[in-house]
């Protein structure tokens, strides 16, 4: 299964949390919760990814 990642250059924005506050957490920069279920919030997650201004979320594999 594919896995998220945050890479560098969050600006901290909320927004990913905001779209999926079971997978992200943000506090001094965005984190993928411990146990995020990846699988049931893929759109949420996409979401996410679409929503992020600085496009630091990604899909591994999708780099
Ligand atoms: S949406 Fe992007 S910039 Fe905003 S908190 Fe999430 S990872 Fe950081």
């Amino acid at each position: 299964m594919k896995k998220v990642i945050i890479k560098p250059g969050c600006i901290s924005c909320g927004a990913c949390e905001f779209y999926a506050p079971d997978v992200f957490e943000v506090t001094d920069v965005s984190r993928i919760k411990k146990d995020a279920d990846i699988k049931k919030n893929k759109e949420k997650i996409d979401k996410a990814i679409q929503g992020c201004p600085v496009c630091v979320i990604k899909w591994s594999g999708d780099e």
